[in-house]
């Protein structure tokens, strides 16, 4: 599940308006998951509502492709075809037979090839601008060891998620179109 960042709070990352907005959408995600996890359970099945960035045993960004968010960015986050990057997640695990939603492909990755703004604005320059072999696959890349630092230091950062195009509010349907052309 997707949580959209109100985008003027998110503008000015990394200060504390952003912290705090940032703060606002974990709760929201985190409740959500919650909720839903004990629907599920009042049901007779086993579910746990995770919310990010902390979810130990499930990598996050790789089932929420898989669920159909969107697709990998260069900035390492997904990007979303309305909320682009400007939204944080969180999820539930259970038993529930369910149907599987398909990864839904609209041209941010190849959009990502031709563009910079995530990896020239990443202040701790953590954002390597072409992809890398990561555990046998060629992927987009983020540097943590220089962004979790940087991060920390600063109670937030986001930069990332606020300069990239796909988040900027009404842009991404002209992008979709765009990109329809093109994949
Ligand atoms: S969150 Fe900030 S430091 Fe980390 S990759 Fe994005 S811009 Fe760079
Ligand atoms: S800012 Fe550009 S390169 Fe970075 S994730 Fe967004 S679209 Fe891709």
């Amino acid at each position: 599940m997707g949580f959209a960042h109100d985008y003027a709070e998110m503008d000015g990352a990394p200060d504390d308006d952003a912290y705090i907005e940032v703060m606002r959408q974990y709760a929201r995600a985190g409740n959500a998951a919650k909720h839903l996890a004990n629907w599920i359970q009042g049901r007779g099945h086993v579910a746990e509502g995770k919310v990010g960035p902390n979810t130990d045993d499930v990598l996050m960004i790789p089932a929420a492709i898989e669920a159909g968010l969107g697709e990998l960015g260069k900035h390492g986050s997904i990007i979303n075809r309305e909320l682009g990057s400007n939204f944080r997640l969180s999820m539930v695990t259970t038993d529930l037979p369910v149907i599987p939603d398909k990864p839904d492909v609209f041209g941010a990755d190849v959009f990502c090839e031709s563009c910079q703004l995530c990896s020239s604005a990443c202040p701790p320059d953590a954002i390597f601008r072409e992809k890398q072999m990561v555990r046998g696959e060629t992927k987009w890349y983020v540097d943590f060891d220089k962004c979790v630092p940087y991060f920390v230091d600063n109670k937030t950062c986001g930069l990332c998620l606020v300069v990239c195009p796909w988040s900027r509010p009404g842009i991404a349907p002209n992008l979709l179109k765009k990109m329809a052309k093109r994949i």
